[in-house]
């Protein structure tokens, strides 16, 4: 029996924070695990941008509601969700992520959670586990369960090598060149075909 684990933005979403910086002008907020592989160091120049800006969790949510997944997404997922088990493993928080996760039939998603305060200043993030998707993909393992992992950054490759089988989807030239040991799809029709592949 297999599990597939797949990451969200990048994959299956755009990137959230890319978004709000395109509606907000904020350009500094375009960084992500693509840019900074740091991801604690990442999240608190975030948080402190958001800070300056006296932006909260309700103007981000209202460009989050404004978000379609990618094109053709939806029905990549559910295809695969006919075949296999699929988990969504991800770095952003459920407090982003459900609006989104409702457009996709809400598959199952591990992620993190955000401290926000009455104003909806959001004072701090909570990481569920420290390099929770390596680790999942390693829980999943431990259950007998044989793993194909797709993600397409920095924060991906953990899993990817810990999987039976990792393969990156649409990913940047750097990572590319950093990690020649993955194979890569840029299309879904491509990454279920590779999917299709390690399941055989
Ligand atoms: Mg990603």
């Amino acid at each position: 029996m297999e599990i597939v684990c797949l990451d969200l933005e990048g994959v299956l979403v755009p990137e959230i924070w890319i978004s709000f910086a395109e509606l907000t002008g904020i350009e500094e907020l375009r960084a992500t695990t693509r840019d900074v592989p740091d991801y604690d160091q990442l999240m608190r120049f975030r948080l402190g941008v958001l800070e300056q800006h006296k932006l909260g969790l309700p103007d981000i949510q209202r460009v989050i509601a404004g978000m379609r997944p990618l094109e053709g997404a939806a029905e990549f997922l559910q295809g695969l969700r006919q075949r296999y088990q699929v988990v969504i493993l991800s770095d952003t928080f459920y407090e982003f992520a459900m609006p989104l996760m409702a457009q996709l039939n809400l598959p199952t998603l591990f992620c993190h959670r955000l401290e926000v305060d009455d104003s909806g200043r959001i004072t701090n993030y909570k990481l569920r586990l420290r390099d929770h998707k390596t680790k999942a993909v390693q829980a999943f393992r431990q259950l007998n369960f044989r793993t194909i992992a797709a993600g397409d950054s920095y924060n991906d490759i953990g899993m990817l090598g810990e999987a039976d089988a990792g393969i990156l989807f649409s990913p940047p030239q750097n990572v590319i060149d950093e990690f020649p040991q993955f194979p890569v799809a840029r299309t879904y029709k491509e990454l279920q075909a590779a999917i299709d592949a390690a399941g055989r």
